[in-house]
């Protein structure tokens, strides 16, 4: 095979619980995924040596140095097969660039797949999932798509079962915020209310509401422990919520460290609206809208 073709999902987190501070800096989770339908390509074409291009919307972004995480991802497994490959990795970004959505960790899932099939390695999923849980906490879940809940730092995941499809909208903002900084904003806001962090656990009324399938009761359990901070270092994006809000989202949410949100909507015609709708007032430059939840990294 000289080339290989691979389509990776973006996620939103329906439910992000950070528990406290750890001491080696990081907080333990209950994270559940969702993949939508958003998608990056990962081609892979035979070649020497590990290289990556980036093209479509967001690639004046992306790094095309070793620090590009489809590298990363290739040069891992490479190194898993104890041999030296080479891949040429092109990537058609569509998923915003820290957006929250995870568009890098999808592109490190993507090389994984793509690189597995055009070395003909024929690694099993459990093999890739390990090398991907190294790589990012988010990386597996790409790997997998569908629902999951991830716990620890969020990269032991477990498959949840859905009861139908649910319609989003997201709304894209200028520019990206980073995860890190918001973790750091997240720490300190809690740091000055004093307030004594619970520890983190997976709601019920939301596994109800993702297992019927009900989007009505799903919207009004998303949460996210990491918007006060996001709104906080951003503070245009409470005014895109609010606006989502009243043009019916059954729910609003900034996804994951954001500045994306995310608009839970009762059916396909109701986001198409949302989305003209949050376009046409200014409350968002660019709004998409998606389904999930949709498979994770497939050769195509
Ligand atoms: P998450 O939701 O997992 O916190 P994110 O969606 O906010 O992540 P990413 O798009 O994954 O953020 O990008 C984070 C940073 O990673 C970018 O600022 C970019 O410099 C770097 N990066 C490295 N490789 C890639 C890639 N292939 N695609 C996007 N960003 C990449």
């Amino acid at each position: 095979m000289s080339s290989v073709t691979v389509r990776v999902p973006a996620k939103v987190n329906v439910q992000l619980s950070v528990g406290p501070l750890r001491e080696d800096g990081y907080h333990d989770l209950v994270n559940v995924f969702h993949a939508v339908s958003i998608f990056d390509e990962v081609v892979a074409k035979e070649a020497e040596g590990i290289t990556v291009q980036v093209n479509g919307k967001w690639s004046d972004q992306v790094p095309i140095d070793d620090s590009n995480l489809a590298i990363r991802a290739a040069r891992a497994l490479a190194k898993h097969a104890g041999r030296s490959y080479g891949a040429e990795l092109i990537i058609h970004k569509n998923i915003p660039v820290a957006g929250g959505m995870a568009g890098g960790s999808a592109d490190a899932a993507g090389a994984l797949v793509a690189c597995n099939e055009l070395w003909g390695l024929g690694l099993p999923m459990d093999d890739l999932m390990e090398i991907a849980g190294d790589l990012g906490s988010d990386v597996p879940f790409s790997l997998i798509g569908g629902t999951a809940v991830g716990t620890g730092r969020g990269e032991q995941l477990s498959e949840l079962p859905t009861g139908g499809t649910f319609h989003w909208v997201f709304a894209l903002a200028n520019g990206g915020l980073s995860t890190a900084k918001v973790y750091a904003e997240c720490d300190r806001l809690r740091a000055e209310s004093n307030a004594e962090v619970p520890w983190p656990t997976l709601n019920d009324s939301l596994m109800e509401a993702l297992g019927t399938g009900d989007a009505y009761a799903l919207g009004a359990h998303l949460s996210n422990d990491l918007q006060p901070a996001a709104l906080n270092l951003r503070p245009e994006l409470g005014p895109t919520l609010d606006s989502g809000r009243q043009h019916g989202a059954l729910g609003a949410i900034v996804s994951g460290s954001g500045p994306t949100c995310a608009f839970l909507a009762i059916d396909a015609t109701h986001a198409r609206d949302l989305a003209e709708s949050l376009t046409a007032t200014g409350a968002a430059h660019t709004a998409v809208a998606a389904h999930g939840p949709v498979q994770g990294a497939t050769v195509i």
